[in-house]
């Protein structure tokens, strides 16, 4: 029988995590999921391990890797954003974001790094965002309470950067870490947010969580061993002009 390939997945019960973990659990590659969130998951598949825990806690992060003996890959999915005005942003708040943005991805990423060096194989993926790469254009926001936060956008090109570090410092143990920045997913927002923001898009319309799919697909193939410190950004075009 072929062997299980074990991936980690944060965020499982949001939007974009829900869509990869029904995408992996029905997959012919063969993978055993774990999918951790902070919130219940809903998955009851057998090939799917539903663990609570918040990432930004170290004790959790290594009680949980304390039982996990082989990672094949992992995917730090788990981020969060805040939507008030950057006048009135508070130090807890900020700090909040770069908790679990970037504490939460170093720790997951340190952590199955020291078990993927003993195979010396491991994909890691971590998602960033478009506003990871452009600051986000205020003028499609207007008064939507949507507009995107500098800590958010400080997290996600700092989460570039640290697919970058850990890319070139161990590629030598057949490690792979890149990254991939989604535009913006469509959801509940207001009309008038989508209308501009789609004006904005050169593909006229939003990105649908199925949009990723193939990127995943192709960072997580057993066939691509040499794309490394990447960054797939998947947003029809709205950052290319
Ligand atoms: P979401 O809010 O739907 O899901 C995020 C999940 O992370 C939630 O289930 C939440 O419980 C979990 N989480 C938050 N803090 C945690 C913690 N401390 N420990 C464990 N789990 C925790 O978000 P989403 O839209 O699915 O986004 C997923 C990722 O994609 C995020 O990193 C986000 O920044 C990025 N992203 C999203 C979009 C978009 O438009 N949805 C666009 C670009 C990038």
């Amino acid at each position: 029988m072929k062997l299980q390939k074990k991936i980690i997945l944060t965020g499982s019960a949001g939007q974009i995590g829900q869509a990869f973990l029904e995408h992996l659990s029905n997959s012919n590659d063969n993978y055993y999921i774990y999918a951790l969130d902070k919130n219940k998951n809903f998955s009851n598949k057998k090939n799917v391990e539903n663990i609570e825990i918040d990432i930004t806690k170290e004790d959790e992060v290594l009680n949980f890797f304390s039982k996990v003996n082989h990672i094949y890959g992992l995917i730090n999915n788990a981020g969060i954003g805040v939507f008030s005005s950057f006048l009135s942003r508070s130090v807890k708040e900020f700090k909040e974001v770069l908790d679990v943005n970037l504490v939460g991805t170093f720790l997951m990423s340190r952590e199955a790094i020291k078990i993927m060096i003993k195979s010396k194989s491991g994909k890691i993926i971590n998602i960033g965002s478009i506003y990871g790469v452009n600051s986000s254009d205020y003028r499609i926001y207007g008064e939507s309470g949507r507009n995107n936060s500098e800590v958010y956008s400080i997290t996600k090109s700092g989460i570039i950067m640290f697919s970058k570090y850990l890319a070139t410092h161990f590629a030598p143990y057949n490690i792979q870490v890149n990254t991939i920045s989604p535009g913006g997913i469509e959801k509940n927002q207001s009309i008038d947010f989508k209308n501009e923001y789609i004006k904005k898009n050169p593909s006229g319309r939003m990105g649908q969580t199925k949009d990723l799919l193939p990127a995943l697909d192709f960072l997580l193939s057993e066939e691509n061993k040499y794309t490394n410190g990447e960054n797939l950004v998947i947003d029809g075009g709205f950052t290319k002009w």
